[in-house]
């Protein structure tokens, strides 16, 4: 059971950002993540639902926003914070600004503390413009003619873990960095449903997994959980990649019950900054938290500061 119709607007959405990146570039060399942002919830809607907080301002949403995946049946819900992130070209190198400091301090700190305190994992959105500005770029799965994996990349998803781990691997090398992370992100269409069957994750710390945690590895995952498992594949992959024979820590950390779907996990990290576990199903939930469902209703008094103060809106997808 995929939810084919949420995949094609998605794609539709993609598309329209293609578009929009093209147009941008054209007119000034460059776009605007906000830009993007809209056109990816317009063109997708009504799949995607928009909520911005502040409603003086335009009815967009700026950088960095909460994403929750629900299931209209379960309630189950995935959550993850992201921020969007432009793929950039100078000559033939790329740059992704993850490192960027504002006025605040070094943004991939503050998304991971935000993160944090709302217990969700973070992603990247990365808009990657059109397959013509990405000339020279290639997929990690790369085939030579029509790579369809690459026709989708326009607009990609990220673990923001994966991505500080890349930061930390290549800090001298920007254009390396960039690359890598393009190459282990994934077409946002591809979250809900990807091109090769949901089917078995071998994963270096599965023998570490108890109750249903093995099952949710090994086999197939529908709705929420497929969304997890696929940010999950992209950090259980570069733990893999590991190659300095790092054992895994055998240990287990529990969080609330009552909240979680799988709430004993490995602490394992390898050479990740944080266990990939926890960081990622953090976000699988049993129920949808109050705060989603006041911003739903137009509650906005009713939102927390943790809430108000790390996003300017969220985007609810029934999947
Ligand atoms: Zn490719």
């Amino acid at each position: 059971m995929v939810n084919a119709d949420l995949r094609k607007a998605l794609a539709r959405g993609r598309e329209a950002v293609d578009e929009t990146t093209r147009f941008w570039l054209t007119v000034n060399g460059q776009w605007d993540e906000e830009v993007a942002t809209a056109r990816l919830c317009e063109r997708s809607a009504p799949f995607l639902q928009p909520i911005t907080f502040n409603r003086a301002q335009e009815a967009r949403l700026g950088a960095d926003w909460l994403w929750w995946f629900i299931e209209q049946e379960s309630e189950t819900c995935f959550g993850m914070l992201c921020q969007a992130k432009n793929l950039k070209k100078k000559g033939s190198r790329w740059k992704i600004g993850f490192g960027q400091a504002n006025k605040t301090g070094a943004q991939m700190k503050l998304l991971s503390r935000a993160a944090e305190s709302l217990q969700l994992p973070a992603a990247y959105i990365l808009y990657c413009g059109d397959e013509q500005y990405r000339d020279g770029l290639a997929c990690r799965t790369h085939s030579a003619f029509e790579c369809e994996n690459c026709a989708r990349a326009g607009v990609s998803v990220i673990s923001a873990l994966g991505a500080q781990y890349l930061c930390d691997s290549y800090s001298t090398d920007a254009n390396a960095c960039a690359v890598a992370a393009f190459q282990r992100s994934q077409p946002v269409e591809d979250l809900v449903a990807p091109e090769t069957p949901d089917g078995a994750l071998w994963d270096m710390n599965f023998h570490e997994c108890v109750g249903a945690l093995q099952a949710f590895l090994s086999q197939p995952q529908y709705g929420a959980a497929r969304i997890a498992k696929q940010l999950f594949d992209q950090l259980s992959s570069l733990r893999g990649a590991q190659f300095s024979r790092m054992p895994p820590a055998l240990e287990l950390t529990t969080l609330p019950r009552n909240e979680f779907i799988h709430p004993i996990l490995p602490t394992d990290r390898g050479h990740l900054p944080r266990p990939y576990y926890r960081d990622v199903l953090q976000g699988l939930r049993k129920a949808v938290p109050t705060y989603v469902r006041d911003a739903e209703a137009g509650r906005f008094d009713r939102l927390p500061a943790k809430v108000t103060s790390a996003v300017n809106g969220i985007v609810i997808t029934y999947v």
